[in-house]
């Protein structure tokens, strides 16, 4: 399998490249040049494997220059109760009737970011031996809260990497600042920013395409790569859990083999919802992909119009892991639903740098409405949804999957499709607690956010994740806030370089 650049069709890559490089030279993202299908009884077999093996499996298929033994190596140190909390690692809640919550939460810092960054690291590292990259790799990374975090934890102590994240000092939850300004390993590195999240974005990126640190790095045997979700490493762990989760139904006999399911996927970036969309193709039998956005819809109206303008108002809401005006992961799909046309995708995402608004084709807005539905809630409604979730089924969700559920029971009302259904949980309702207690109690508590956990625990009956619990007592190491036009002196020095 080799991988194409959605600006370039004729770049063409091994796997062990396209997750070294991160993004193609003229800015394409990695795609690999066709998917791979799986047998009706190759996806109901992957029921009878542990989660590990289940990965191993499916990687097989796009990472074809990994060794059997460099993939296990992988999977094995990723997907075990060293770092998840449960046993199936991606576990399946039957709650509702016909839905099923796919809770992608159970790593060590609760959110779904744990399923991709708990194994990039090993990604990363086998795929630099495999073309002798002899380099140290320095991995920058601006957050602005979960993905921070998960790669800190995926990276800590990973032999021949090092990680530095930025985040902006007044732009994350207090328990995602609690969780950063805590990390343990020998080499991390988190810093805040006087600033917004995307002067943290921009002082990274900044960084990364300077010449003269570039050389200064090389020179010290290191080299930059990228944790974020334009990565192909980070998006093929999660097409995993989908096939996963309908290995598991089968397997379970909540449906049968070949029986069509819908999948509703809360989103930001278009990362998770593409990788749902990778493993329908493969052959997991999927009737609707559902598009569940907060109010910052940009996505929503995309799918319905074919028209994707992001000159419009940004909103901080209480899903803060979906405020996002530019979903990077898009390109891939357009990029397989014009068929390779590397030209149009040019045209396409020129047009969304330079004038923030490009319109896809007819042939694709045809193709959009057939594969997706769209919806999207505010606030008020997201509260809505857990607090109705919380009566009915005695079930407590996070933010982010409450937009999910909303925009599902929306579907629902208006299609009358029973269809049975899996929503992506993409976090904890212990990382958000203060909009969780607000919504299930009906009122905003004033309470310290340890007492709102504790709270929290108390209503949902949910053990609260030892990672989040530990942070009260743990000890602060990290303490740095820094000016955003320090960040490239800040970042030599910590480099020694
Ligand atoms: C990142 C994130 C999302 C959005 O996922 P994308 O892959 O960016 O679409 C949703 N929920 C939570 C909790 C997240 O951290």
């Amino acid at each position: 399998m080799f991988y194409n650049s959605t600006r370039n069709s004729n770049v063409k890559v091994s796997s062990a490249e396209a997750i070294t490089q991160g993004i193609s030279v003229e800015g394409g993202l990695f795609v690999p040049e066709s998917i791979p299908v799986l047998t009706l009884d190759e996806i109901k077999n992957v029921g009878s494997m542990s989660y590990a093996d289940r990965a191993a499996f499916v990687f097989s298929r796009f990472l074809t220059d990994f060794t059997d033994a460099e993939i296990h190596y992988c999977t094995d140190n990723a997907y075990s109760t060293k770092n998840f909390e449960t046993e199936s690692i991606a576990e399946l809640a039957h709650l509702f009737d016909g839905t099923y919550m796919l809770e992608l939460w159970h790593g060590p810092t609760c959110a779904f970011k744990d399923m991709a960054l708990q194994i990039l690291p090993y990604f990363l590292t086998t795929s630099a031996k495999k073309i002798n990259l002899d380099k140290k790799i320095v991995i920058l990374v601006a957050t602005s809260g979960d993905t921070g975090k998960a790669a800190l934890e995926g990276f800590r102590d990973v032999e021949g990497t090092s990680i530095l994240v930025f985040y902006p000092e007044d732009g994350v939850s207090p328990m995602q600042k609690r969780q950063m300004k805590t990390q343990e390993g020998g080499n991390v590195g988190v810093c805040a920013i006087k600033g917004n999240f995307d002067d943290c974005q921009n002082g990274v990126k900044a960084i990364f395409t300077d010449n003269e640190v570039k050389e200064a790095l090389e020179a010290k045997g290191m080299m930059f790569s990228s944790a974020n979700s334009i990565n192909w490493g980070r998006l093929v762990p999660q097409i995993v859990y989908y096939i996963s989760a309908y290995a598991e139904l089968v397997k379970d006999e909540e449906i049968e083999l070949g029986e069509k399911i819908n999948i509703v996927v809360p989103t930001g970036n278009f990362g998770n919802i593409l990788a749902a969309y990778y493993a329908k193709h493969m052959g997991v039998p999927v009737n609707k992909l559902i598009c569940a956005s907060n109010i910052n819809n940009v996505l929503t109206d995309f799918i319905n119009t074919g028209v994707y303008d992001r000159n419009r108002k940004f909103f901080a809401t209480v899903s803060p892991s979906m405020d996002i005006l530019i979903s990077s992961n898009l390109e891939r799909l357009l990029y397989l639903m014009t068929d390779g046309n590397d030209a149009l995708i040019r045209e396409w995402f020129g047009k969304l740098a330079s004038e923030g608004r490009y319109e896809v084709s007819d042939d694709v807005k045809a193709k959009l409405r057939e594969e997706f539905c769209a919806g999207f809630c505010d606030d008020e409604q997201t509260k809505s949804a857990i607090s109705a979730v919380y009566e009915k089924y005695s079930y407590t969700c996070d933010t982010h999957t409450a937009v999910a559920v909303k925009v599902y029971n929306d579907y629902k009302e208006a299609t009358g499709d029973t269809t049975k259904t899996v929503i992506a949980s993409t976090a904890s309702p212990y990382k958000f607690s203060a909009a969780v207690l607000e919504a299930i109690e009906g009122a905003k508590s004033d309470i310290e956010e340890y007492d709102m956990v504790e709270k929290l625990a108390e209503l949902s009956k949910l053990p609260v994740p030892e990672a989040l619990a530990g942070l009260r007592t743990k000890p602060e190491r990290f303490s740095d806030v820094i000016e955003k036009s320090e960040q490239k002196a800040y970042v030599l020095g910590k480099l020694n370089v």
